[in-house]
């Protein structure tokens, strides 16, 4: 990887650096202590995956509580966020802020009145369908169907105690429908350009352009699957900014990196579960992931195209931090 210059290293340090996810399924026995590799390279802010669909929804609350404890009892280093101003309180202090965020309704049992309480618990974004459909709308690997009753019941509801909408891994017609519908600015925390990539976890143009339309951001990811035909690398996660900041602006876009705390063993990860991982999309157990270390680089990327420093601080984490602005409570 090339040198960091100075210019990119000091613009890094200087602005607020947010990661909308780290993908990780709660096992009972993570080593959270690595939550020091994002901190260490310069990120403020990242959104702990803290329940997806393939699991069972009593374990969110579980890996949630276990989660929570951690980052109460790691005061140091780390601060569990409340409000936007928790995140501008942990940067000047040098701790890594911390909030938790759903890839998937299953994780509401059915239950309306669970949105407000994961919202007390630090969830701040939640999307409805991780790759199969459910009881709220559509996934990207299953038939192509729109919200059920349910999914727009959640979206009000979302609205209503703060919670962003997010629209990663759900169908075309699940997420144009949610787009219109919400309130509030509508994200997708981690996904690429489809027309870069053509992987069915990556999104349409209409699709970009309709978030956009909500005033919401497009976060890039860092899974090498869903990068293009080298990998997890800084070069392929650039290509899928310049083509969003094409087609949306620079105010549009961010990251949501999905690094995990540890790389799946060979044959692993993506294979283990062929519902919600169909063998057409994922062929074996992934190329891996933009690791946090390698997020500095993406800010010397960024300098190198051209970009200036507003619209770099914008997607390094200005533009996520709006959202929050707006719709946080
Ligand atoms: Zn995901």
């Amino acid at each position: 990887m090339a040198q960091l210059e100075p210019a990119a290293a000091a613009l890094h340090r200087d602005a607020l650096v947010w990661d909308d996810h780290g993908g990780w399924a709660w096992s009972g026995a993570d080593k959270l202590e690595q939550l020091e590799r994002w901190r260490a390279s310069g990120i403020d802010y990242l959104s702990i995956n803290a329940g997806f669909d393939v699991m069972p929804w009593e374990l969110t609350l579980e890996a949630t509580s276990r989660y929570r404890h951690w980052i109460r009892t790691h005061p140091e280093h780390y601060l569990q966020v409340e409000t936007v101003a928790d995140i501008h309180r942990a940067r000047a202090e040098g701790k890594l802020a911390l909030s938790f965020d759903l890839e998937g309704m299953n994780a509401l049992n059915g239950d309306l009145g669970m949105v407000d309480l994961y919202y007390r618990l630090g969830v701040r974004h939640m999307l409805f369908a991780y790759n199969r459909n459910n009881a709220a709308g559509g996934g990207c690997h299953d038939e192509d169907v729109g919200l059920t009753p349910f999914g727009r019941e959640v979206i009000a509801e979302m609205n209503r105690v703060g919670m962003v909408v997010d629209c990663s891994h759900c169908s075309w017609r699940t997420s144009m429908e949610a787009m219109e519908r919400s309130a509030a600015p509508v994200i997708y925390s981690h996904a690429n350009a489809r027309a870069l990539w053509d992987h069915e976890r990556n999104i349409r143009d209409d699709q970009i352009k309709a978030c956009a339309a909500t005033g919401g951001v497009v976060g890039v990811t860092g899974v090498g699957r869903f990068l293009g035909p080298d990998g997890p690398t800084v070069a392929h996660l650039v290509e899928h900014i310049d083509y969003m900041v094409d087609l949306i602006g620079p105010d549009h876009v961010g990251f949501g990196m999905d690094s995990v705390l540890h790389v799946h063993k060979p044959g692993g990860g993506f294979t283990r579960n062929r519902d919600y991982w169909p063998e057409s999309q994922y062929p074996d157990g992934g190329s891996g992931y933009v690791r946090p270390e390698d997020l500095p680089h993406l800010t010397q990327a960024l300098l190198d195209r051209g970009y200036g420093e507003a619209a770099i601080r914008g997607i390094l984490g200005g533009n996520f931090l709006r959202i929050a602005e707006q719709v946080w409570k």
